[in-house]
């Protein structure tokens, strides 16, 4: 596609654009709910993403390298991020022993409560997407691991802890079209997972 999606002729003489241009409405509600919650709180977009993830992921991943790569932003970032949360009571940081430059950050009760009213920041999808049904729920979700798949492929996207590109799944396996080794399970389409506790990177 060398012809821009948001050239409205091109867009409205070709399905593909208005898909695009469609998801890019999207990516821009994201924006605004996200200021929304920001502005209510007074922390910035990056702040409360930072606090959505460190509520929902395991102590190892609750490290300055990780969520630089999570968020595809330097280190430099994530250190000013964790320094104003720090400053605002909402995070803690546990030094290892073993090198004590390096710390685990975590929730103060305070920043719980925050990461947890925030992350419900998207809940207005959930309104026209309890309106379709199973069959179409799984396409979408399908269409979108592909779109997602195709950017990490692409170096657009950093981290995924999905399925696709875990060193457990088995696609087209005896027992289905998509299989999980680890767990032992056959996987429907709609069990697909994007963000994975069990995930391991597949190597290359
Ligand atoms: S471990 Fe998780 S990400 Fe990996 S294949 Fe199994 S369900 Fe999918």
């Amino acid at each position: 596609m060398d012809k821009s999606p948001f050239n409205l002729y091109n867009q409205n003489s070709n399905t593909d654009s208005r898909i695009v241009a469609a998801l890019e409405r999207i990516s821009q509600a994201f924006r605004i709910m996200l200021w929304k919650e920001s502005k209510e709180f007074s922390l910035t977009p990056i702040q409360i993403q930072t606090l959505i993830f460190l509520l929902n992921h395991s102590e190892e991943k609750r490290t300055i390298t990780y969520l630089a790569r999570e968020f595809n932003i330097t280190k430099a970032t994530v250190s000013d991020t964790i320094k104003t949360l720090s400053q605002k009571e909402l995070i803690t940081k546990e030094y290892q022993q073993e090198d004590t430059r390096s710390y685990t950050i975590s929730l103060t009760r305070k920043g719980h409560e925050i990461a947890t009213k925030t992350s419900l920041f998207t809940k207005e999808l959930f309104t026209p997407l309890k309106k379709l049904g199973t069959y179409e729920k799984e396409n979408f979700l399908l269409n979108l691991i592909e779109i997602i798949h195709h950017l990490r492929k692409a170096g657009i996207i950093n981290l995924q802890r999905m399925c696709f590109t875990c060193l457990h799944y088995r696609p087209n396996h005896s027992k289905g079209k998509h299989f999980c080794n680890l767990l032992n399970i056959k996987l429907g389409t709609t069990d697909l997972r994007i963000d994975c506790p069990e995930h391991e990177e597949k190597a290359g």
